[in-house]
Formats: C-alpha cells, structure tokens, sequence
C-alpha cells in the first residue's frame, strides 16, 4: 500500500515514512504544500497523511483540492493538539481522521490500517484466495497452513493483488501502489518479483493462485 506524507518539519516527515516503511508501506513524502497538492492529483495513493501548517498551501486547502477532484483517497489530518478549530474544519473538509501532534507512532499506524480497511472491500485482516491466507497485522502468508517466508516487496504485491482478488492488475497500477515515486517503473522489475512470489506461493501445487494476463497483468482468484 502506497501513502503520502505532506509535512514540512524534516524530522516528523522522516520519522513517519521511517516507521510506515518498517511496516511495510511504500512512502513518498512532499516538504510543501505545492508540491504535497502535485503528488495528490498525479500519484495513485492508497492513503494521504496530510498536516496542516505547511510553507505555500495549508493542508486544508490542498485537501479541499483533492475533494474538488473527485479523489476520494482517505486522508488523515495531523492536527495541533487542542486546536478543536483545526479539527472540526479538517473533517468539515472532507478528512476521514484527525490525530492530534505530537502523537505516538503506534497510534498513528493504527489509524493508518483502521483507514486502509475502511476503504478496501476486504474489511478482514486476514486476507483469503483459495488455500492461500496473508495476515496483514503479523505480515505472514500460509498456504495450506504452511508458512511461506515473502520479502518486503513480495508481500506488498501479494497484498494489493489479494485486496484486489478476481480483479486483473496491470504491471502499471501495480507498481504505482507497490513502489513509491522514485522508482524507474520502465524496469521489469515487477516481474522478477512476480516470479518470486510466484515460486514461493504456488511451486508444487496444481492450481496456480497466482495468474498472468498476458500483455493485460495480474490476477489472483478464488478457485
Ligand atoms: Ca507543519
């Protein structure tokens, strides 16, 4: 899952995508509000981290932007804290949450998941196809109540196709969500990872979970 980071104070910036990394989000993080308001309506996001106070463009502002253009990623505020006027104009805007600075990280990557489920059809933390499971709270795949070892990047794309199960994913959208913006998508990279978790996943069994659409993408289906 791919999330967007607008805050202008460095360390609170690194610290967030720091952690969100180390539980397995790809991070973009912008410094500014311009630059915060470009990645929103150019960037696929599958959650924005929005604070308010930021240098050229408030985060109220850029937020009422993104809702003006139909995106309806959700977006949770970062709020000064006891600042009720902040709060209430916030969710007024249109943000999903609000947390209050400074904030403990654990709280924050709560709200994080509590938002992604909110927002995805499968509103389970385990995430099912067929003998296959993916707990998204421990970051561990079964299949046939085996444990399967996935790196950072395999369980990224063996999470978004799962959250997008019987859908076909192109190689496109699936880098978008899976990488954050610094990555060279004309790389075939995706399909080195495919392969992996494709060996991992499935060698051995009959039926394939993981599938490939040729020239279309990806699949992953219940059978
Ligand atoms: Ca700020």
């Amino acid at each position: 899952m791919r999330i967007l980071v607008v805050e202008d104070e460095k360390k609170v910036a690194s610290f967030i995508k720091k952690g969100l990394e180390e539980d397995y989000y790809s991070v973009d993080v912008a410094m500014d509000g311009k630059e915060g308001t470009r990645l929103a309506l150019s960037e696929e996001y599958d959650l924005i981290i929005l604070d308010i106070m930021l240098p050229f463009k408030d985060g109220i502002s850029i937020l009422k932007d993104i809702r003006a253009e139909k995106i309806s990623t959700p977006v949770l505020m970062l709020t000064a804290r006891d600042n009720v006027a902040d709060k209430v104009l916030g969710l007024d805007s249109g943000a999903d949450d609000y947390l209050a600075k400074p904030f403990a990280f654990d709280e924050l990557l709560a709200r994080v998941r509590a938002l992604l489920r909110r927002n995805s059809i499968e509103k389970n933390t385990v995430l099912f196809a067929g003998e296959l499971q993916l707990d998204t709270q421990t970051h561990k795949a079964f299949r046939n109540g085996d444990e399967i070892q996935l790196t950072v990047k395999e369980y990224s794309i063996l999470e978004f196709l799962l959250r997008n199960k019987n859908r076909v994913i192109s190689r496109t959208v699936l880098t978008e969500h899976v990488y954050d913006y610094h990555f060279d998508s004309d790389t075939n990279v995706i399909d080195v990872y495919i392969n992996k978790l494709r060996n991992k996943i499935d060698k051995g069994f009959d039926n394939p979970i993981l599938q490939t659409v040729r020239g279309v993408g990806y699949i992953i289906k219940d059978n």
